[in-house]
């Protein structure tokens, strides 16, 4: 059972340096370790604006498919309409024929079948001019179709310039930053002593921060009580503490003890009576098996 964040929520309180005087390392690794931070925001951000500009990019070909569908749409509504006037032109020049020969048929068989064809060629004419007057009302709604698909395709054309341009100069202000930010990294890199600055390293590598404050007696990265001989040297802030569970960086924060003061009496009062209660040690890095 852990007892972490028993004094309600936990509040990050920034690194007050001014009163305590702080191990010279520690204090830069403190600060190397925002530096680095703040370098990994920008580089992600950096590497995603790319991403940002080929997602609209894809969405602006997509509306461009839009309106070239649209126009092939009517297209093809008109090439039909033809289609449908030719065919009543054959249909009506089939009925002249039908009717001059109608004037030199012998018998009324004869007769007959040939106004039985004129009604059949009437019928196709009626049903082609049906056919029309519905591509009529289907290509008034395809125009309105392909109006609304080109006016998003250049509200989406403008909208991506705008997106490029400022993905352009927000990597040009975050690649500016990483330099000032890299100038600053090297010139801290270089005052740290050589095994602390190997030892944050390999911790920000595997856990993407290398130091954490240490508050009522635990490393607030991971939970982990610290023994309390460690704990009066963490308070200090005058040497390199490495928490022994998780291997970050361990700083004391007065700031934080000074806001959590009054519960902090009382609990400490408490822990002091029930200093060897399992639960205390349970979670306890040192060697105690
Ligand atoms: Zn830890």
């Amino acid at each position: 059972m852990r007892k972490s964040g028993a004094e309600g929520p936990i509040t990050r309180v920034r690194i007050s340096t001014s009163l305590l005087p702080m191990n010279a390392d520690l204090q830069r690794l403190t600060e190397l370790e925002k530096i680095d931070r703040e370098a990994s925001r920008l580089t992600e951000e950096v590497a995603g604006l790319p991403k940002r500009v080929a997602a609209i990019e894809a969405k602006l070909a997509e509306h461009k498919a839009a309106v070239e569908k649209a126009k092939a749409r009517i297209k093809g509504n008109e090439a039909t309409r033809r289609q449908m006037e030719a065919d009543i032109k054959g249909f009506q020049e089939k009925i002249a024929k039908y009717r001059s020969q109608s004037s030199s048929v012998k018998t009324n068989d004869e007769y007959r079948a040939l106004m039985h064809e004129v009604e059949f060629a009437e019928k196709q004419i009626s049903g082609c001019e049906d056919k029309i007057l519905e591509l009529m009302i289907g290509l008034e709604n395809e125009e309105k179709a392909l109006k609304v698909a080109e006016a998003e395709l250049k509200t989406e054309s403008a909208d991506v310039e705008k997106e490029k341009t400022e993905a352009r100069i927000r990597t040009a202000e975050d690649e500016k930053l990483l330099a000032g930010l890299k100038e600053k990294r090297d010139t801290i890199r270089s005052s740290v002593n050589d095994s602390a600055l190997a030892h944050y390293d390999r911790v920000m590598r595997q856990r993407k921060s290398a130091l954490a404050e240490a508050r009522d007696q635990k490393c607030m990265a991971c939970f982990v009580m610290v023994r309390p001989q460690t704990w009066q040297e963490i308070r200090t802030n005058e040497q390199i503490i490495t928490c022994n569970s998780c291997g970050r960086i361990l700083y004391f924060d007065p700031a934080s003890e000074t806001a959590a003061a009054e519960p902090a009496k009382k609990k400490k009062a408490r822990a002091a009576e029930v200093e060897t209660a399992p639960e205390q040690t349970e979670q306890e890095t040192t060697p105690t098996q």
